[in-house]
């Protein structure tokens, strides 16, 4: 293995603005001083790697693009691994130039130790940074650092010192090339550079979307863009709906150049990148027929009988038969209160079980309803726990019928043997339980307990739309439990909780069980106000939430109360300023010709602290 670094490569490295200018790989050899994990902020977005680059005479900052972090997790590079850097990109980032590592080979096992003293690049570039762009500061001697200028010579390469300024070598190798023009990958694009085109596949496209305010009117739509090194969002506004929505086709592979690099805006997103493209009047996009070396849409498929595995509000992967197709109907989204087309699928696969999911808008009104049985792969479709279990689609899910994978062509095979034997009568995912559920039946992929403010739930009117319940949760503090009828004497034997009333001889009477007992079996109808920072409100709970929440059966509080209500107090008392996540059932109630909303608690949980405050942090960042 070659123990020589090429000297000057950092300088000329970092000094790239133009990708076509990039310096060959077999001029950037270089050696790894350190690496560091950088943990996730975003759970989703995986943990990622920073890497001090030597080249014997300067080291620099530099990133390891995520799709490359297996070389570090797999041992295959580590400190003093001398390694190829076949592809980069140069970076501002926070004011300071990063190398962002897309692509590099190690070129055996680490050496002993890091080879001359290099000095710190940026450092060197505020001390004599009057030597410009020309390469000036690659031939300098750093400090006092003795330099290798022959060091690549003896190799039989002209070491690159000073020779070769930046900016003015021709592409030797490196990024490919579309109609002349460099082809960048999209995790290395920035604001910071302009001249790129990317070559990617798209993923997922949105319909048009039109908005109206005080400033004007327009349209706009978005895509999703992949290709071997990350994901990136595209958007288009107005003409450049017109132009390119009908040219940009899912799952087909484009050249785009010279579109702008924004920030993200993540509370529109669903991906990771820090950046995305909006298209101008100048961009640039042309179908690629050769695309051969631009991954396909990776799907991770659960089965059907696995759902209720997955945690509700998430997203996965699905492929199913379509057992039969809905109506499509329109309703009145409760949320934003305007009209919305939705279209239930049920699906179905070999687990044997089906399940309910639900298109909406542009998608459920297109959706040929004419198919027959068509095999349909989904991409990041919402779980939620609708009916035991339920799907549906946001606007950056994605549909492909009958799509030729051999996950198809299983459920194929499998369908037309066996399966349409069943048809009609797969199982299905049996409601969790609470009332209500099945209603209808029009409610797939909703989630049936949404979170909520306490100022949202009465503003949205939850609980106010007649028979039908509402259900939601909500993250709130115990701020008072009334101390008055808290609990019933009840009938002890299983099953029954019927109240029972004290005979003359001190025995307790059960008119339904026909039996007296010797006590009765104290049970919670808890009455508590609850508080969050929009609001609070009372609920009601039965014997588990008292339980739950005064942390002792209700025979025991009574036991308490009967012997001092000043220690019955304090318990209560104790009970609050406890913090719960609540789900709720929302329903009108009439009583004495007044009608008011009671929302019954049908689960609380303490709060998961560290859960709460990774949600939190999500909730902030998609502002950011
Ligand atoms: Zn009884």
């Amino acid at each position: 293995m070659t123990t020589e670094l090429s000297t000057g490569c950092i300088d000329l490295m970092a000094r790239t603005t133009d990708p076509s200018q990039s310096v060959p790989p077999e001029e950037a050899i270089c050696q790894i001083l350190s690496i560091k994990k950088i943990a996730a902020t975003n759970p989703q977005a995986g943990d990622r790697y920073r890497i001090i680059l030597s080249d014997g005479v300067h080291f620099a900052q530099a990133m390891l693009a995520s799709q490359l972090k297996h070389i570090v997790e797999t041992g295959a590079i580590d400190r003093n691994s001398v390694v190829r850097i076949n592809q980069y990109a140069a970076n501002n980032v926070q004011g300071r130039r990063i190398l962002i590592l897309l692509g590099l080979d190690s070129l055996g096992p680490p050496l002993t130790e890091r080879i001359g003293a290099p000095v710190n690049w940026e450092q060197s570039q505020q001390n004599g940074g009057a030597n410009g762009a020309a390469g000036g500061a690659a031939s300098r001697p750093a400090n006092g650092a003795a330099p290798k200028p022959e060091a690549g010579a003896s190799n039989g390469k002209p070491a690159l010192g000073g020779a070769k300024p930046a900016g003015t070598k021709p592409l030797s190798r490196g990024p490919s090339m579309a109609n002349g023009a460099p082809i960048y990958p999209i995790e290395g694009l920035s604001p910071y550079q302009n001249k790129w085109t990317i070559k990617a596949r798209v993923t997922s496209k949105s319909d048009i979307k039109h908005w109206s305010n005080q400033r004007g009117e327009g349209k706009l739509f978005s895509v999703n863009l992949l290709d071997e090194s990350g994901e990136i969002k595209a958007t288009g506004f107005n003409d450049a709906v017109d132009k390119f929505y009908h040219l940009l086709q899912e799952n087909k592979v484009f050249y785009i150049s010279k579109a702008r690099v924004n920030i993200a805006k993540k509370q529109f997103s669903n991906l990771n990148n820090e950046y995305e493209i909006a298209f101008e009047n100048s961009t640039e996009i042309e179908e690629c027929l050769d695309a051969t070396d631009v991954p396909e849409v990776k799907y991770t498929f659960v089965p059907i009988d696995q759902l209720d595995g997955v945690e509700p509000n998430q997203t996965c992967d699905v492929i199913g038969v379509v057992d039969s197709i809905g109506e499509s109907n329109e309703i009145i989204s409760k949320a934003s209160q305007k009209p919305i087309t939705k279209r239930e699928l049920n699906m179905a696969d070999q687990s044997g079980m089906s399940v309910k999911l639900t298109l909406w808008g542009k998608t459920a009104e297109t959706f040929d309803a004419s198919l027959d049985k068509p095999i349909i792969a989904f991409k990041g479709v919402k779980v939620s726990d609708f009916g035991g279990r339920s799907l549906s689609m946001f606007s950056s899910s994605t549909m492909m019928i009958n799509p030729d994978i051999p996950e198809a062509h299983g459920l194929r095979g499998w369908y037309d043997n066996e399966g349409a034997g069943a048809a009609g009568n797969f199982k299905t995912f049996a409601g969790s339980g609470l009332g209500g559920l099945g209603a209808g039946g029009g409610n797939a992929g909703s989630n049936m307990s949404e979170r909520r403010t306490i100022a949202q739930a009465k503003e949205e009117g939850l609980g106010m739309s007649g028979e039908k319940p509402d259900y939601f949760n909500m993250r709130a503090t115990v701020v008072y439990i009334k101390q008055e009828n808290l609990s019933y004497p009840a009938c002890p034997s299983q099953n029954c909780n019927k109240k029972v009333q004290q005979e003359d001889d001190g025995s307790w009477r059960c008119e339904k069980c026909d039996a007296t007992y010797p006590a009765p079996e104290y049970r919670y109808i808890l009455a508590a106000n609850v508080s969050d920072h929009t609001d609070a409100m009372w609920l009601s709970g039965f014997n588990d939430i008292g339980e739950l929440l005064i942390g002792m059966t209700a025979t025991e509080l009574e036991k308490i109360k009967a012997e001092s209500e000043t220690e019955f107090a304090s318990v209560l008392h104790k009970a609050t300023n406890k913090m719960f996540m609540f789900n709720i059932r929302a329903k009108q109630d009439s009583f004495n010709d007044m009608t008011r909303v009671r929302y019954t608690v049908t689960k609380a949980t303490p709060v998961d602290w560290a859960a709460s405050a990774n949600e939190l942090a999500d909730a902030i960042k998609a502002q950011l």
